[in-house]
């Protein structure tokens, strides 16, 4: 696996590499199973897949989340040497924003709602860094996780709002066994609230109306954001102390029947 550190290697990579057969994961580190899901469709579609691990300041409302995101760069490594990644880009701020942020993306609809109503700016970060990042490589295809729904539709809207030739592929949410959907963020719940988090899950997943959901929820402890629908998907966010979690299922649930 090449190492890319900076725009002039990213080039000199893109130069040799097929690029009808360029498959992108943008990533943030911290590696699970979730990322490696993505990385392993985008293995099997494409001659050649390179992996970003940024961590994009400009996505954080909260600094602390900033500063606790984990760095596990040396197993990050590991891991995707193992799932036979071709290249991996590990840019930095002056690489990524010359312009330190003063162009940014914004889309005025859809990202002011559900998890854009609770973080301020977040997806102005969001869609500013994977424009940059599918500008830097113009992949064939781009791999998001279907955990971060809204993400996902928003990027594969810009990426139609743009005329850009990138393919947004959209993949299955990776759980684990106890049903909790995938985070680098877990790593941060305690003991005590790892145990109640995939109730999140559970509770989405019952079939009660909305009400009842969130009332369950509080019962257990947690800070209940919203739970929305958004097509045919319950999105949810909700907090245990200081971590904010997210998942989504799709549901029966519509637009009458959700109270
Ligand atoms: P992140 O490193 O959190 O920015 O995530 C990078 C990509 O992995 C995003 O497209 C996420 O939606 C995706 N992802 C994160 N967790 C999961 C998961 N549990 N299942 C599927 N995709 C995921």
């Amino acid at each position: 696996m090449i190492i890319i550190n900076d725009i002039d290697e990213l080039n000199s990579y893109l130069k040799i590499t097929n690029k009808n057969s360029l498959g992108f994961v943008p990533t943030m580190g911290a590696l699970h199973q979730g990322h490696i899901s993505l990385i392993e469709q985008s293995t099997q579609e494409n001659k050649h897949t390179i992996v970003s691990i940024y961590v994009n300041p400009t996505q954080f409302d909260q600094v602390e989340d900033l500063e606790k995101y984990p760095d596990v760069l040396e197993k990050d490594i590991i891991k995707l040497q193992k799932a036979n990644v071709d290249a991996l880009f590990i840019p930095d701020y002056k690489d990524i924003y010359p312009d330190d942020f003063s162009y940014k993306i914004n889309e005025s609809r859809l990202s002011n709602d559900y998890c854009g109503a609770h973080r301020n700016g977040h997806f102005d970060g969001v869609l500013t860094v994977v424009m940059k990042l599918l500008n830097l490589i113009n992949p064939h295809k781009a791999y998001f996780g279907e955990k971060d729904y809204q993400q996902f539709i928003l990027i594969k809207n810009m990426v139609n709002a743009f005329f850009m030739k990138t393919e947004i592929i959209g993949c299955p949410i990776i759980r684990e066994s106890d049903g909790l959907a995938m985070s680098s963020r877990n790593l941060r719940l305690t003991s005590k609230q790892r145990v109640l988090a995939p109730q999140i899950y559970q509770t989405i997943s019952s079939g009660c109306s909305i009400k009842q959901m969130e009332l369950k929820l509080k019962e257990f402890g947690f800070d209940v954001e919203y739970i929305q629908l958004l097509d045919n998907r319950l999105l949810i966010a909700a907090k245990l102390g200081n971590i904010r979690l997210i998942d989504n299922v799709e549901t029966l649930l519509t637009q009458e029947t959700q109270l």
